[in-house]
């Protein structure tokens, strides 16, 4: 790899409640300002591999019981949620989950609750408009009101707010038209040209292949595939049951 790994999970096994293993010991990378995309089918243990990067998995009384997951050269396996935003990474959870009764700005505001102060989150403010311009004229509406891709571009404005150096995304395309899938992958692609690495789970491999320089398959809970993206995208197993080509 031509960059240092600004991200490493060492054999990461997760479990829920003590008892169901959902992550059975894999091990992936994220390379600074990189994009690497991991795949797979529905319950693959692919977001539970981001909610354990991201200590989320400990609210969902779950937990990384061996491996490790090493960030910026520092250990966070174990770390809570709160304190790994403060590290600089940022999970864009499935669903979007907006605050529906709340405006897209107090949205953003409430994404950038780990900043030092309330002059801090308004110029953070500033960079997300600037980086998302539609977010600007949208800045008063109601969340809940808003189309899907709205509430997407929000929930990634969200997760900007916390200044990441490195974002997990979880299905961002979920439920989106094509057109406005586009949009969502083209904004992925302007923000790491700004210098964002990314994690992004997809069930639309082809979108997720297009943007990612490495890639990851995952079935019931192992690393199947892995490889760049060229490999990955001209690799027949995930051309016959991902792309759906011959
Ligand atoms: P999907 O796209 O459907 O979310 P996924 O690849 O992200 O699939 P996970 O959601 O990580 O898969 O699920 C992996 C396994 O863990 C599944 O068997 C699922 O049933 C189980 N699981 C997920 N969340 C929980 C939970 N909160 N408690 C118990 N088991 C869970």
């Amino acid at each position: 790899l031509p960059s240092p790994a600004l991200l490493e999970l060492k054999n990461i096994e997760a479990m829920y409640n003590g008892i169901v293993l959902a992550v059975k010991g894999i091990s992936l990378a994220v390379r600074q300002g990189g994009c690497t995309a991991l795949l797979g089918g529905n319950g693959a243990g692919k977001s539970t591999t981001l909610k354990a990067i991201s200590g989320i998995l400990l609210a969902e009384n779950g937990e990384v019981n061996s491996g490790e997951i090493v960030f910026g050269g520092e250990r966070i396996s174990g770390v809570v949620a709160d304190r790994i935003v403060r590290r600089g990474i940022s999970h864009v959870m499935e669903g979007r989950r907006p605050l529906s009764h709340l405006t897209v700005e107090q949205n953003l505001v409430a994404g950038g609750s780990t900043l030092k102060s309330g002059a801090e989150a308004r110029q953070r403010i500033e960079y997300v408009y600037q980086t998302i311009p539609r977010l600007a004229d949208l800045r008063k509406r109601t969340a809940g009101y808003l189309s899907g891709g709205e509430q997407q571009m929000m929930v990634i404005g969200r997760g900007l707010m916390s200044k990441p150096k490195l974002m997990l995304l979880d299905e961002p395309s979920l439920g989106l038209a094509p057109k406005i899938t586009e949009d969502i992958f083209a904004l992925l692609a302007t923000l790491r040209s700004d210098g964002l690495s990314l994690l992004i789970v997809e069930q639309n491999t082809r979108a997720a292949l297009k943007i990612a320089d490495t890639a990851y398959v995952m079935e019931t809970g192992r690393i199947v595939m892995e490889g760049s993206a060229e490999e990955i995208a001209s690799n027949e197993d995930v051309r016959e049951f991902y792309l759906g080509l011959d």
